[in-house]
């Protein structure tokens, strides 16, 4: 198995000359930093030291042989390895509750394999992955900003199991990982999960003329679509919309009778609503969809 570290971004883009190559299929180990880059040591840290152009770095990028931008990436995650410390922190107009927060604070948290240790309580531990992605079609984008690329999309649903599917817009992708959190809830409100440096293991391949134009992801009892704005009502739409073309296409409805089957059974659900863009998904169950994996019906259609 390969493994990528040493090797940070803090922009997602095609850049040939820090690419790692890796082969269709193979098995990566992503040794990451936390999104902090490391530089919170303890709860009395001062925040006037962080360098916040070193904030969000992602490990790699690595080039994806044969992925060009008719095919679709698959990332399946098959395991987390989590640090045994988690930093967080919340800031002045940060995050949802940002305008009543009147000092900046840090709180380490120890990581055990009973949980995350939160003052007295013990939480249970959410291994998930908060910046993953590949280059996006035009520049670079910063990795604290998510898109149709992926990158901090900050969803818990990207975890141990799980397998993400991403548009691909460069020849090799350029895909890399980085912001894992041991525990995050659902929209993030505070602008940090329980944030710590990891060991990602991940298999890539190319899923070959499947074009998609958002992220996907696909869990053992469910698919989702995945989309980003800076508007989330849009993003909501994105999402949305993208669900109901796939149901179209997999059951043979049309819009109307797929949205009905949406508004009946399926979950609209938030990522974060606290990056530059925030970000939603809509889960559907597989066993409504008649669908075993995501990937077959991916190589069936043309853009999602
Ligand atoms: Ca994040
Ligand atoms: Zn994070």
């Amino acid at each position: 198995m390969k493994t990528i570290c040493d090797n940070f971004i803090f922009a997602l883009g095609d850049d040939k000359e820090k690419a790692i190559l890796v082969q269709d299929g193979e098995l990566l180990c992503f040794k990451t930093r936390d999104c902090f880059n490391d530089q919170i040591d303890s709860e009395d840290y001062v925040f006037d030291k962080l360098d916040w152009d070193h904030i969000n770095p992602a490990c790699g990028p690595v080039y994806l042989a044969d992925a060009t931008p008719e095919d679709c990436l698959k990332a399946e995650i098959v395991d987390i390895k989590l640090a045994e410390e988690g930093t967080m922190c919340c800031l002045s107009d940060n995050g949802v509750l940002g305008r009543d927060i009147t000092h900046a604070c840090v709180k380490k948290c120890k990581i055990t394999s009973e949980g995350v240790h939160f003052n007295e309580l013990v939480l249970s531990l959410r291994p998930m992955i908060g910046v993953i992605g590949n280059a996006p079609a035009e520049q670079s984008v910063a990795c604290g900003t998510p898109g149709s690329h992926g990158g901090n999309m900050d969803n818990l649903k990207i975890t141990k199991g799980s397998t993400l599917y991403l548009p691909i817009f460069h020849d090799g992708a350029y895909f890399a990982l980085g912001d894992v959190h041991a525990a995050m809830g659902d929209g993030e409100i505070m602008v940090s999960g329980v944030e710590c440096p990891a060991e990602v293991t991940v298999r890539l391949s190319v899923i070959k003329g499947a074009k998609i134009m958002d992220p996907m992801l696909e869990d053992a009892d469910h698919i989702y679509t995945i989309a980003s704005s800076e508007n989330i009502e849009e993003a909501i739409y994105k999402a949305c919309s993208a669900m109901n073309k796939i149901i179209c296409q997999q059951l043979g409805y049309e819009l109307n009778e797929a949205g009905m089957l949406m508004s009946a059974c399926g979950d609209l659900q938030f990522c974060q609503v606290v990056d530059p863009e925030r970000t939603v998904r809509f889960a559907m169950p597989k066993n409504i969809l008649k669908l075993d994996e995501l990937d077959s019906c991916l190589k069936n259609i043309r853009a999602i």
